[in-house]
């Protein structure tokens, strides 16, 4: 798959690209990226990418003619690569408050489709022309401003990436992650490491006795119930939305009946 990222600011992303995890997905192509920056088709000695906008008022507006122009590149190389399949043309995404926020099954849809072009907007925001014109996918990150639409990309890239096959060293492991279909959708339960006892600013702390004990369906068991005891606490409506998906066992909802009183 192919992302386009369309930025005046590309070189945010280059440590997200080379450390941790994802970079086997970055670096071996598998989630291929290119950067296209609208200060190369800006016009003038200066290369204006912003104006002040129409109408007053504070701060400036990325302005539509470099920003059409760096489209139409990312698109051309797009079809020269092949990167979609024949008549579908690649979505064009824009970070936006205005956007659908940002949630596991829109990660999963693009880890499984051709890519995107990936569009940050800067300042107050980009001409609406553009938008009007080219935008199908309006992204959030959340209900709160950020300077520059950088790191909503780069949450969907790392998103993305994650679920790659064979990114994750332990093959299957993202579906033992929060919100993932194959745990029902629920959190993650809390996990532990050595030593198995930690003296902390309270005294001792052990490891929950069943994590040490090898038996297998026991553990199973005490993580489901570890994940649905986090979930109701922490997300009841996560927890109310695998319900209704028929994600919890008779077993689940017999632990819930009796750990979690349903409020009427
Ligand atoms: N004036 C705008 C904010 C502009 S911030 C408003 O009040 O809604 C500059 C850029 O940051 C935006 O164009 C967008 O691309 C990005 N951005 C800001 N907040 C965001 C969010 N919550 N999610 C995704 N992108 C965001």
């Amino acid at each position: 798959m192919r992302f386009d990222i369309l930025t005046l600011f590309p070189e945010l992303f280059t440590p997200f690209l080379h450390n941790g995890i994802n970079r086997r997905a970055f670096e071996s192509g598998q989630v291929e990226l290119c950067f296209w920056n609208p200060r190369d088709f800006a016009d003038g000695q200066y290369r204006r990418v912003d104006d002040r906008p129409f109408g007053g008022g504070p701060g400036m507006v990325m302005m539509v003619e470099p920003l059409a122009r760096c489209l139409e590149a990312a698109r051309l190389a797009r079809a020269e690569a092949q990167a979609d399949a024949a008549d579908v043309p690649a979505p064009v995404v824009l970070f936006s408050p205005i956007g659908r926020r940002l949630d596991h099954p829109q990660v999963a849809r693009w880890a499984q489709g051709a890519g995107a072009v990936l569009v940050c907007g800067r300042y107050e925001g980009i001409d609406q022309r553009f938008i009007d014109s080219f935008v199908t996918h309006q992204v959030s990150l959340g209900d709160f401003v950020l300077s520059g639409g950088e790191i909503a990309a780069l949450a969907l890239l790392d998103a993305v990436a994650r679920l790659q096959p064979g990114v994750l060293g332990d093959a299957g492991s993202h579906q033992q992650d929060s919100f993932n279909p194959a745990l029902g959708g629920l959190l993650d339960c809390p996990h532990y490491t050595r030593p198995e006892v930690w003296t902390g600013p309270g005294g001792d702390m052990a490891v929950p006795e069943v994590l040490l004990s090898g038996h297998h369906a026991r553990i199973q068991r005490f993580r489901r119930e570890a994940s649905l005891g986090v979930t109701a606490g922490a997300r009841p409506d996560v927890l109310e939305s695998a319900r209704t998906q028929g994600a919890l066992s008779k077993a689940d909802e017999a632990w819930l009946a009796t750990h979690v009183p349903r409020k009427l």
